[in-house]
């Protein structure tokens, strides 16, 4: 079996897999509609199949070796405005990610390893996750057993920063860590005369904001990348009234679990720092979404291999400051996350991940199902 004339052959299909998931985009956990129809397909081929809330995992063959493929099917709270007969039939939701392809290039491969599933001598199971947009659904697909007896682990993300029909293999931190943080600094408000009767948490908020700049400028090892963003802050209502309290927002990514854990340290010893020298008292919270994704070495040198030995245009991928759940995957299992390029000026598809404008250049998906097939195929000879 030649895994691209096989995908080739349903180049169609997939495509109308897409069109479907992308007219009828669902948030996070609210996958009912898309994780139905995968369902529905995946018994037809005859795979085994367990549902973890709206995700599915489903199993077919067996052996000692077992691996997984990985798409997310979730879209984003966005309201599309591409003008294509595809577009999202659902107001104030898009799959402006690329999740739809994802799900429909994933379903493409599990027809295909059904179809020859003789040819594989192991085990693969699909993992169509929920809630990868901020809702950590690979996690709760891990608690619902997806990596149980998994040797090695492989997703995709279509890619718009990639020309179209290029698999982008990186090797080691390939998109970052992120957390957020909150927080309220309390001072004492009063006249806006009579500044010396209060405890000022304007100023206070404003040393602090600067102070944080000095993490990635001063803590940081120039060597390494961190960010620190503070994204919102709010206070005050009037000319002349000193307010009681500011509260701020923020992010932070790195690639270096030690960095983040550097960040965090070093976040809290500013606002500790800051409103102990003014008199003033503060409230922090630090919360970790998601650690960095870190693709195994030996994971991408065999996709390069794969690649190689079928003809699949491949290169490498520039690693990103944006954060990805299937991280979460690669902490426990060896895998890589791969990428398929998706730009196409000619086509006009040039908008970035989450714009409203985002689409994808359908006649590559193909690739990414055929490159999924055959990662299969070779893991289990
Ligand atoms: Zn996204
Ligand atoms: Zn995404």
């Amino acid at each position: 079996m030649n895994p691209v004339e096989e995908a080739l052959k349903i180049k169609e299909q997939i495509i109308s897999w897409r069109r479907d998931f992308h007219m009828y985009p669902e948030l996070k956990y609210e996958e009912e509609r898309t994780s139905k129809i995968v369902e529905e397909h995946l018994r037809e081929w005859g795979y085994r199949v367990k549902r973890v809330g709206t995700g599915i995992i489903a199993d077919i063959g067996e052996g000692e070796k077992t691996i997984a493929l990985r798409a997310d099917m979730d879209a984003l709270p966005i309201q599309e405005e591409n003008d294509v007969p595809y577009k999202s039939r659902i107001p104030g939701k898009m799959h402006a990610c690329g999740h739809d392809a994802h799900t429909a290039m994933l379903l493409g491969a599990a027809k295909i390893i059904a179809e020859h599933a003789e040819e594989f001598n192991g085990r693969v199971r699909l993992i169509f996750q929920p809630a990868e947009e901020g809702g950590n659904g690979a996690v709760k697909m891990i608690e619902g057993g997806a990596l149980e007896g998994v040797d090695a682990i492989f997703g995709f993300h279509v890619w718009i920063d990639l020309p179209s029909g290029i698999i982008g293999i990186q090797e080691g931190p390939f998109m970052a860590g992120a957390g957020i943080f909150s927080a309220r600094i309390t001072g004492r408000g009063g006249h806006g005369a009579s500044p010396h009767q209060t405890v000022d948490p304007i100023p206070i908020s404003a040393e602090t904001i600067l102070a944080l700049q000095t993490i990635v400028s001063r803590n940081v090892s120039p060597i390494e990348t961190g960010v620190v963003s503070v994204t919102a802050v709010h206070a005050g209502t009037a000319f002349n009234v000193i307010p009681e309290e500011v509260e701020m927002k923020g992010t932070i990514r790195f690639f270096n679990p030690e960095i983040g854990d550097l960040i965090q340290r070093r976040i809290q010893e500013i606002f500790r720092g800051v409103a102990m020298a003014h008199g003033a008292s503060y409230e922090l919270s630090i919360e970790e979404l998601v650690p960095p994704t870190i693709n195994d070495a030996e994971m991408a040198r065999f996709a390069r291999r794969v690649a190689e030995k079928y003809g699949i245009r491949h290169g490498g991928v520039e690693p990103t400051m944006g954060a990805e759940d299937f991280a979460v995957y690669l902490q426990k299992v060896p895998g890589a996350f791969l990428t398929l390029g998706i730009r196409n000026e000619e086509k006009g598809i040039i908008h970035p991940h989450h714009h409203p404008r985002f689409d994808v250049d359908e006649d590559v998906l193909y690739l990414g199902t055929a490159m999924e097939v055959a990662l299969a195929l070779e893991f289990l000879t």
